[in-house]
């Protein structure tokens, strides 16, 4: 049996008709640079995470970018990240003219250790980005407190958390801004680049705007130096239609979790991923952990099962960031679960016959103890 990580081509054989209706016509209109049909995808985005406004834009990092523009962040200022997280989410800092300063991830939950928040603030720290990694909310609550006592803007990461909540609250909507991605991979994707930005807020919903369309709202007035952040018309209404979708593909994510759990209760050898209570997690990635990391993944790989490692390589040792002075060792928790974190296949494609195998693969692994 061949485990693929993420099948999006079953996914569009499931939606084939309505994707290709909806691409001919936004071909027939000729609407595709924003447009129509972007809007509409942001009001319906908008309306599923209970935001007042949402900006469609062309990626992620395009999202994180223009949220720090919109707050005017800039050069000498710090924002506060997690040392856990894919590279977009301190380059967007960087891009903005501001230092990233890293902190730890918590060992249980694999989010900023919120403990260490406080003590990375300094008189520069302008804002905190708070990520919902692997699909699991960061400890908003608390976050938004440190946020609120020190003065400081928070937005959210939300790439790899769509639909996503903590305490029954939808993420993006704990900060001023939450920036989602539109990536292929992820649990709402489009067929090319996306992002979103959402708020509550309508002067930072105003200057978003004109941000992603070169500082102006009124064509050929630029107000303020902005970007060509658009989203595609064809984007918005492939996205408008997957919209529809993301609640039952969320449920069998969900579904998948637990199936995973099951087969693998028994396995001493794998950490499984907590659950935080009073969170949605949406699984963006079912992330399991093992001190024998590479020889698993390279057997599982052998036995056609396709799997991932997020991240290879903490933030804070990347080459990029050689001048910013880290160390190996200085987030201990984020360095040593690089060595240990492994992705398992997960997508909403994915049935549970294959969850089983994968589990059977994983147990034989350790029964052989292959490792070396
Ligand atoms: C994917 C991702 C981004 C960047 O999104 P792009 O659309 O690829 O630019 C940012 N942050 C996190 C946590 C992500 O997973």
């Amino acid at each position: 049996m061949k485990v693929n990580f993420l099948d999006l081509k079953s996914q569009y054989l499931c939606i084939k008709d309505e994707i290709d209706n909806a691409i001919q016509r936004v071909l027939d209109s000729s609407a595709f640079a924003s447009g129509p049909f972007v809007k509409s995808f942001e009001d319906h985005f908008a309306e599923k995470h209970e935001a007042k406004y949402c900006v469609g834009v062309n990626s992620g990092t395009a999202a994180l970018h223009a949220s720090l523009m919109a707050l005017e962040i800039r050069a000498g200022d710090e924002v506060i990240v997690p040392a856990n997280t894919f590279f977009a989410t301190p380059e967007a800092v960087s891009l903005s003219g501001a230092i990233p300063v890293f902190v730890d991830c918590d060992p249980d939950y694999y989010n900023s250790d919120v403990s260490q928040i406080e003590s990375a603030i300094t008189e520069k720290t302008k804002a905190i980005i708070a990520v919902h990694l692997y699909g699991q909310p960061a400890e908003m609550k608390m976050i938004q407190q440190i946020a609120k006592k020190h003065n400081l803007c928070l937005i959210e990461d939300c790439a790899q958390a769509h639909t996503s909540a903590f305490e029954g609250k939808s993420v993006g909507t704990f900060g001023t801004m939450g920036c989602f991605s539109f990536y292929p991979g992820k649990n709402l994707g489009a067929y090319g680049e996306g992002g979103a930005v959402i708020t509550n807020d309508k002067k930072l919903h105003e200057k978003l705007l004109m941000i992603r369309d070169h500082g102006m709202l009124k064509k050929y007035h630029h107000e303020i130096i902005g970007h060509n952040y658009r989203m595609e018309g064809i984007q918005g209404a492939i996205l408008d239609v997957k919209l529809k979708y993301i609640d039952e593909w969320t449920t069998k994510r969900r579904k998948n979790a637990k199936l995973y759990r099951h087969y693998l209760s028994d396995c001493n050898e794998v950490i499984l991923p907590k659950e935080m209570q009073n969170a949605k997690h949406v699984y963006h990635l079912f992330v399991i952990r093992s001190e024998k990391r590479d020889a698993l993944q390279k057997y599982l790989t052998a036995n056609k099962i396709y799997t991932g490692i997020h991240y290879p390589i903490p933030c804070h040792q990347q080459t990029a960031y050689k001048n910013l002075g880290y160390k190996k060792g200085d987030f201990p928790i984020t360095d040593s679960y690089a060595n240990q974190l492994l992705s398992l296949p997960m997508s909403e494609q994915l049935g549970e016959s294959e969850i089983e195998y994968v589990a059977q693969i994983i147990f034989d692994f350790f029964a052989k103890d292959i490792s070396v």
